[in-house]
């Protein structure tokens, strides 16, 4: 067992005493990680004795593992999708928390096309600000002096519905920032952020961002890290400054915030930052008009040691471009968290992207490991609950599916994450995470499966019936060269008449640009709020490939090796040969012209 030896001692090191504290709670609850989460579990069953989840599985207020393990069975989310349901319409008996269901946190995932809801209690909060507070205890252990300076970080909120039974549902940072925990927090100084808590709040996506990215830049020498939580959303902030840096500089040189902005709160917050200052304009003016935009964030902001964004997992593919931007900076990856639960953090934060692993805090909640391929083959098929190793019992180089039982009500449930034990902290294993099930295609926090692009594709091709054409063969490829990035569709066409120009007919007439909106239409909810709401994924985009394009796809796999038996078309690629091969081949690009529809509001039944 390879165990690791950074951080013991580590509060002789800390920065201060708090910092040390901090450090020894994460020593005492890795240390005794199995006892913790003996522990953890007894708490929860204890409290939720008398749910009547719990109770339909004639647990008998047993709150032992073995009895845990033999009655309760192993569920994913579409499982518990009637108790949710009763609890979003109202009902306020103890379902699954003997705890009242505070609100629901809407999660990047989706079921049925819509976010997936997870119930949470107000304890939840101190629970995830634990967390959160043992980040920067761990990286001053790292980075030297982050007291002396700020952190530039894009932070959002995401707007907000009520379920029919009155509980709000918003996602889990924008709960988190517009609670007291957030908004109260004591002053520390090694957690000073150059944004305006009013900008952060404001639901508006431009003002917010204008607003953070003008008071980064009135800082500019202060700032020490620069932050957002996932890499897109720093390279969205990049692009922002690309397509705004005049208005920005205007504003710097005038002292005077453009009327764009129109909330009152961030006006005021700006007002007491914003003075003339011609010479900063002069050179924010100077760098952003360079053609060349290469460590354009060390440029701009010349004191930055790091930057704070995840990379790991869905973001990894937005590295080269962060390296690019930032001058080759360090990126780190501090934490790994969802919806339905704070996981843990990397105890390691300055190492290189490919080498993250985190490390699950045993407090957290109670988790469970699910060899991974353990579960049968495909969606549906019965666990064997016997299978679920502990966390103190996963193997180094083993994979797993991560399963949580949690404070607020989750019994055994699939989070569809899978992770790879790469060590151990003390008596805690630490996990690569390596992606998320049933995960196809992601720019940003979108999540599209292979049943959803079926699905769009074949809703989309019904625009090709009038045509007599229809769609052969196609796949798919996550574009993100440009910012922001956006799906690209291959589609191989069939024109039964044979004729070329009952082809050519179909890629003119805008009907190409209608399919490609339909595929968005039946895209999930996640998708259509980043394209309408948040800007950050561009228009879909579909390329039509010449006859034949996928049969070469097929022996240029066969090429390398797979059985012309087994080969089936991959529904996504991403291997630049295959790409190639397949840009090589496209007679037509077409994207879609206009937004789909998408409202806060969740459609009937979900
Ligand atoms: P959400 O419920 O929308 O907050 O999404 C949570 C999911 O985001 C997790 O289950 C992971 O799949 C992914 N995620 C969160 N943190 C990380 C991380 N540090 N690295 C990779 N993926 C992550």
């Amino acid at each position: 067992m390879a165990v690791e030896t950074v951080v013991p001692a580590a509060s002789a090191k800390a920065a201060n005493e708090k910092d040390a504290e901090k450090l020894r709670f994460i020593e005492e609850m890795t240390a005794n990680a199995d006892a913790v989460q003996e522990k953890v579990l007894a708490e929860i069953l204890t409290r939720n004795a008398d749910t009547e989840y719990l109770r339909r599985y004639g647990l008998g207020g047993a709150t032992d593992r073995a009895t845990f393990k033999a009655k309760i069975p192993v569920v994913t989310y579409e499982d518990l999708q009637p108790e949710i349901q009763r609890i979003a319409n109202g009902d306020r008996s103890a379902i699954l928390s003997a705890h009242p269901i505070s609100e629901f946190l809407t999660s990047s995932g989706t079921s049925a096309g819509e976010r997936k809801l997870m119930p949470t209690i107000k304890e939840e909060l101190d629970r995830r600000q634990l967390l959160f507070s043992l980040l920067m205890p761990v990286m001053n252990l790292y980075v030297a002096g982050l007291d002396k300076g700020k952190g530039l970080y894009f932070l959002f909120v995401k707007s907000e519905t009520k379920t029919p039974g009155g509980l709000t549902a918003r996602p889990v940072l924008t709960s988190y920032y517009k609670s007291e925990h957030f908004q109260s927090r004591p002053y520390d100084p090694y957690n000073v952020f150059t944004s305006p808590t009013a900008a952060i709040l404001c639901a508006d996506a431009f003002q917010s961002m204008y607003a953070q990215m003008l008071c980064g830049l009135l800082q500019r020498l202060d700032v020490l890290r620069v932050g957002a939580v996932f890499a897109s959303g720093l390279l969205r902030a990049i692009r922002f400054l690309q397509l705004h840096w005049q208005e920005l500089c205007n504003d710097i040189a005038a002292g005077a915030l453009t009327p764009k902005v129109t909330d009152p709160s961030i006006r005021g917050a700006v007002a007491e930052l914003l003075k003339p200052d011609p010479e900063l304009a002069r050179f924010v003016a100077a760098e952003c008009s360079k053609s060349d935009w290469a460590a354009i964030i060390t440029r701009v902001w010349p004191n930055t040691k790091y930057l704070d964004v995840i990379v790991t997992g869905a973001m990894a593919q937005y590295i080269p471009t962060l390296e690019y931007y930032s001058g080759g900076l360090p990126m780190a990856c501090t934490m790994y968290a969802s919806s339905e639960c704070f996981f843990g953090l990397n105890l390691k934060p300055m190492c290189d992207p490919s080498e993250v692993s985190y490390t699950i805090m045993p407090n957290m909640a109670y988790f469970e490991f699910l060899p991974h391929g353990g579960d049968g083959q495909g969606p549906g098929a019965v666990v064997d609950k016997t299978q679920l190793v502990d966390l103190a019992d996963v193997e180094v180089g083993h994979e797993y599916e991560l399963v949580i039982t949690t404070y607020a009500g989750l019994n055994r449930y699939r989070v569809g994450d899978v992770l790879r034990v790469t060590g151990f902290h003390n008596a805690a294993p630490q996990f690569r995470f390596i992606r998320r099930k049933n995960v196809l295609l992601s720019i940003e926090s979108d999540k599209t499966d292979e049943a959803e692009l079926q699905k769009a594709v074949e809703s989309a091709s019904a625009l090709l019936r009038p045509y007599n054409a229809s769609v052969v063969e196609y796949t798919s490829h996550a574009d993100t060269k440009a910012i922001p990035g956006h799906y690209v569709i291959y589609w191989e066409l069939l024109a039964k008449d044979a004729s070329p120009s009952a082809a050519e007919a179909v890629t003119r007439d805008g009907v190409m640009e209608r399919c490609c909106l339909a595929m968005e239409e039946a895209l999930n909810s996640v998708y259509r709020q980043s394209r309408v709401a948040d800007g950050s994924i561009g228009p879909l985009e579909i390329r039509v490939v010449r006859g034949g394009t996928f049969e070469e796809l097929m022996d240029y796999a066969i090429s390398r090796g797979a059985s012309i038996n087994q080969y089936k078309v991959p529904r996504c690629v991403s291997f630049p040969p295959i790409l190639e091969l397949l840009d090589s081949r496209v007679v037509s690009a077409h994207f879609s012209p206009a937004s789909p529809k998408w409202t806060p509001r969740r459609r009937a039944n979900q």
